[in-house]
């Protein structure tokens, strides 16, 4: 497995692999692996001929300086994670690399930005679709594999897709859970030992709610789900709704003729953590 820094050299190394007829996977991240990053990498291995891991702690999409600071960042450990995977290329450039100048581009993704993440998180999604756009730009992939674990950045990205009319196949791919149920993700590694042991409530929760839904109205559902979390000392929940997976607007009703997601956003202590469920899918 191969590491490089700059763009004129990845650039060379998949300009000879393509003419070698390999198509191209591309798995972006922020590094901080764990194995919810590598069940994409082994999804890319099964659909593409060379995987391309990005590893790019972004700033332009955070919106808080501090968390910024915070993101662990440990690249031996992360290339050391995926050199027995599928990942046969990585591509760790220094900010400068990706931003010789600050980027001003501002993209708009309507009412798809305006809730939830969007809300919570100003500018996050415009540095997501920065990062990413200059990403495709440079790995122009045949396909890139993203998580459902960001469920909304996926709609994000998918719609930058269609508006930029960039050729390249989005895969969405399925949540990776801990033993007990917490969504994986780089930032539970920040967690203090209590704050871990009680952010498993938050996915317990949700898993309680998906069989409520019979008893429930959904915005009777949405307000037990963020009391129940926030009962929790350690837990501070920023949302809790119920979307149109495809739309993001909240639903109003469990009869909508839409499949359903449950998004959630909580503050275990200084740790800001997401999550998402399934809450019914489309009736024929
Ligand atoms: P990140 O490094 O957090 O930017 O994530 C890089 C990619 O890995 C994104 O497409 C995430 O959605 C995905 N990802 C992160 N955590 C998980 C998880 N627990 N299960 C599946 N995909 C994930």
């Amino acid at each position: 497995m191969q590491v490089v820094k700059h763009i004129n050299d990845i650039r060379t190394i998949l300009n000879d692999k393509r003419k070698e007829g390999l198509s191209i996977g591309f798995v972006p991240t922020m590094g901080a692996l764990h194995n919810g990053h590598i069940s994409l990498v082994e999804l890319a291995g099964q659909q593409t001929g060379l995987v391309v891991v990005s590893i790019f702690v972004n700033p332009t999409q955070f919106n808080d300086k501090a968390d910024l600071e915070r993101y662990p960042r440990d690249l031996q450990k992360d290339v050391d994670l995926l050199t027995p995977t599928a990942c046969q290329l990585v591509f760790a450039p220094e900010p400068d690399e990706i931003y010789p100048e600050p980027d001003t581009r501002q993209f708009n993704f309507g009412t798809l930005e305006q809730v939830m993440e969007g809300k919570f998180r100003p500018g996050h999604f415009n540095g997501v679709a920065q990062v990413v756009s200059s990403l495709f730009e440079i790995v122009q992939p045949d396909k890139a594999f993203f998580g459902q674990k960001d469920f909304q950045q996926l709609a994000i990205i998918n719609e930058m897709v269609r508006k930029l009319n960039i050729p390249v196949e989005i895969i969405s791919c399925p949540i990776i859970r801990e033993a007990d149920g917490l969504a994986m993700s780089s930032r539970n590694m920040l967690l203090s030992p209590v704050h871990r042991q009680n952010a498993v409530v938050i996915s317990a929760t949700l898993f309680e709610a998906i069989n409520k839904t019979g008893g429930f109205t959904v915005q009777e559902l949405c307000k037990w789900v963020i009391t129940r979390i926030n009962e929790n000392e350690y837990l501070n929940t920023e949302y809790f709704e119920i979307v149109d997976s495809v739309t993001l607007q909240p639903v109003k009703s469990w009869d909508e003729p839409c499949s359903k997601v449950g998004c959630i956003a909580v503050h275990c202590g200084k740790i800001r953590l997401i999550d998402n469920m399934e809450f019914g899918v489309m009736k024929d």
